[in-house]
């Protein structure tokens, strides 16, 4: 079957060798399955959320932080079969979640592995995407999901077009998140643990020299959905040394506490919820190690 199931709609067939933009066969890539315990508060709790970060991306944006594995797919090779036994393993470890890093160009890959392990794991689905999806093959997902982890990254297609080659990321990932939201429902949290056990979490990365287009989404996010519908992410973690062969000056260098100050403060006087950073996170340290795979 040829592959359009994300908004690139390469049209390619990977099952027989052919690659679309995300640079994926049609068998799992997968970088690390490992408890991670830097997501939010609450998803990785004191045990850590159970990630696996799959290789690939339909979005390749020129600053990303986990490149090695996104840019160029890297990663092992499972079949359905050991992905689902991997993640039941994973499981075993006592995390609070399991938690799909970038599974987008894998959505109907998963879709039968999701169906077999649902009933059996008890604990939330998290899908930690980058917010480039087709509603059509998000919709898909509906049941399997717990909590949505989109990225909400621009409002300008200038910016989507520069720096992630998607001139029309903010259409996309705003019908996107109206299906997350629709399938979630608001944020339901555990009073006894403060872990998520449903609703929907948008980051947003405040980006150096951007802090206008970060002020201008949070006005639109307002007026689409309001503020207590999903919890807000509020980002600053953003290191240039990944963005080092860059043709942008502005990403040469780190956010300033005034451009992450200022953002803040608009996302408060609007009404949102959730979460802030310390600019300490903005560092390398943070970015999981994907060259030790495995360490569950
Ligand atoms: S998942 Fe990959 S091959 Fe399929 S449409 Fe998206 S980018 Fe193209």
């Amino acid at each position: 079957m040829l592959c359009n199931q994300c908004p690139r709609k390469c049209n390619t067939d990977r099952q027989n060798g052919s690659y679309g933009f995300c640079g994926t066969p049609n068998t799992f890539l997968i970088a690390r399955i490992a408890p991670h315990l830097w997501e939010e508060p609450s998803i990785s709790g004191k045990n850590g959320s159970g990630t696996v970060f799959f290789g690939g991306c339909n979005l390749h944006c020129v600053f990303c932080q986990n490149r090695t594995i996104s840019h160029t797919a890297q990663g092992k090779s499972y079949t359905a079969e050991e992905l689902t036994a991997a993640i039941l393993h994973l499981r075993e470890s006592g995390v609070h979640n399991i938690n799909l890093v970038t599974p987008s160009h894998y959505t109907l890959q998963l879709i039968p592995v999701l169906k077999k392990i649902k009933p059996r794991l008890g604990i939330p689905v998290v899908w930690n995407s980058s917010g480039y999806e087709s509603t059509e093959t998000l919709r898909l997902l509906e049941g399997l999901v717990d909590i949505y982890l989109p990225d909400f990254k621009y409002c300008s297609a200038k910016l989507s077009a520069e720096y992630s080659a998607a001139p029309d990321y903010y259409p996309i990932a705003l019908a996107a998140l109206r299906e997350m939201l629709r399938q979630t429902g608001t944020p339901m949290t555990d009073p006894a643990t403060g872990l998520l056990r449903r609703g929907t979490v948008v980051r947003h990365l405040v980006l150096p020299g951007c802090r206008k287009d970060s002020i201008k989404l949070l006005h639109t996010l307002a007026k689409e959905f309001g503020t207590n519908a999903f919890l807000l992410s509020l980002m600053c973690q953003y290191t240039p040394e990944f963005a080092a062969d860059c043709p942008h000056k502005n990403l040469h260098r780190r956010l300033t506490s005034f451009e992450y100050q200022s953002v803040l403060d608009e996302a408060t006087s609007l009404g949102f919820h959730g979460y802030t950073q310390d600019a300490s996170s903005a560092t390398s340290a943070f970015t999981p190690d994907f060259s030790n795979g495995n360490s569950h």
